[in-house]
């Protein structure tokens, strides 16, 4: 089965071609076939197209025009001709996967996508109004260039929907509930993927594990799971909620919220102060840049430690919570661009958790592990640094929904 996946973000359109086989999935990421991306940031409208081949061959190309319907089936057209073509004609893909992030509380599951789908994706656009529209552009794309392929959406939202109601619900107004005013959790394809990748790693099952799954990229959550599913999660409503972010201060007393929009400040100002201007990139006055910060820090700038002595509290904090949540802790893991790489970062949060017995080996930390588990054999709690594969998961759900149809 040839599964094409979009994620779709508001300046780039990421895809990848996956080949999985009818009669088995796989039990390990493959390399794409195809990869391909679409980089809306060019000052002058256009866009570059990158492209590269499991095989090695790579396109780099600057193409002009405003309109992103062209552009992506230009973009889609490197799979059938070219250098980078691996397949001879586009009806080969038997389904496309959509990373969706906001699929409110009707979708629990991947679902096949339809008209009401489709609308319902549009009717929470104003809860992801970076993320649900240019997924619903993606979804057209496909229908123009595709005709009727099946195609699917992936939720960002669904691992969460096992939620208990005292994590997801907020002590506001009743109302707020029948109102649909709740916690949703987002990064919920790579918290799925990852737990069951670190039961994969540990050869355990994942039913019996309490796992606390730290995603830390420009946008960064954690999910307690116990049982293999999602029993709290920092984010809530929308993606700004929980930890300090790239840009984004996670939790904050919404009386200050109050006090600014007294003071004067309109509802667009604080969501820019909010989204664009706080986080790392705030306080530090530097970048949204992890290494940036750490940079400047290790250059004597009181700012990015401060920013680097936020983000590090507000995250141990946070696993402080999840911990109460799962009750004990088996396994941390630690994915996504931060979590991925920052040796530092690890250290700083494990230290302190060693009260729990909690060890990690500082050589197995710093020597770039992947799909690791860098914890002391005498550790309490297995500690992995797993590569998140949102694509090959949601090609993997895709699998699964086609093949139990
Ligand atoms: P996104 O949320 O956009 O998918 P990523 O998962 O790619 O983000 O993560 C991006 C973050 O990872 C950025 O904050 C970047 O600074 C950070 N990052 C990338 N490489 C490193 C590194 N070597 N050390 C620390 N942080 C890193």
């Amino acid at each position: 089965m040839k599964v094409l996946v979009l994620n779709a973000g508001s300046s780039s359109q990421k895809s990848c071609l996956y080949k999985i086989p009818d009669d088995a999935p796989l039990q390990e990421a493959p390399q794409p076939l195809w990869e391909g991306k679409i980089n809306w940031t060019q000052d002058q409208g256009g866009a570059e197209i990158v492209v590269e081949k499991s095989t090695g061959e790579k396109l780099r190309e600057t193409i002009a025009g405003d309109s992103r319907q062209t552009q992506f089936a230009y973009l889609l057209q490197t799979l059938t001709s070219g250098k980078t073509q691996v397949i001879g004609d586009l009806s080969e893909i038997d389904v496309v996967g959509h990373r969706v992030v906001h699929g409110g509380q009707s979708y629990r599951h991947s679902v096949i996508i339809t008209e009401e789908v489709k609308k319902a994706i549009a009717d929470l656009c104003n809860l992801a109004p970076a993320h649900n529209p240019a997924a619903l552009a993606g979804i057209d794309a496909i229908e123009k260039s595709l005709g009727n392929v099946t195609q699917i959406a992936v939720f960002d939202t669904s691992f969460h929907a096992t939620l208990p109601d005292a994590a997801a619900i907020y002590p506001g107004p009743y109302e707020w509930v029948e109102q649909g005013i709740r916690r949703y959790g987002f990064h919920g394809i790579s918290h799925q993927y990852c737990s069951q990748r670190a039961a994969q790693i540990l050869g355990q099952d994942l039913a019996a594990l309490r796992i606390i799954s730290c995603h830390l990229g420009n946008g960064a959550s954690l999910a307690a799971v116990a049982n293999g599913h999602s029993i709290d999660t920092t984010m809530g409503f929308t993606p700004l909620d929980g930890l300090m972010m790239g840009s984004r201060c996670g939790s904050i007393d919404p009386g200050i919220l109050i006090y600014l929009l007294r003071r004067g400040d309109s509802a667009e100002s604080l969501d820019y102060a909010l989204n664009k201007a706080s986080g790392l990139r705030g306080i530090s006055g530097i970048s949204s840049d992890l290494p940036a910060v750490i940079t400047a820090m290790n250059q004597g700038n009181k700012r990015a430690q401060l920013a680097w002595d936020i983000y590090v509290h507000r995250l141990k904090a946070e696993i402080g919570a999840m911990l109460a949540s799962l009750a004990g802790l088996d396994v941390l893991i630690f994915t996504a661009g931060i979590g991925e790489n920052s040796a530092a970062i690890r250290q700083a949060v494990c230290e302190g958790f060693g009260f729990l017995g909690l060890k990690i080996d500082s050589e197995k930390n710093q020597n770039q592990p992947v799909d690791a588990d860098i914890a002391t054999p005498d550790s309490t709690v297995r500690v992995l640094v797993i590569h998140t594969q949102e694509d090959w998961a949601i090609a993997q759900q895709c699998w699964e929904l086609v093949k139990s149809r």
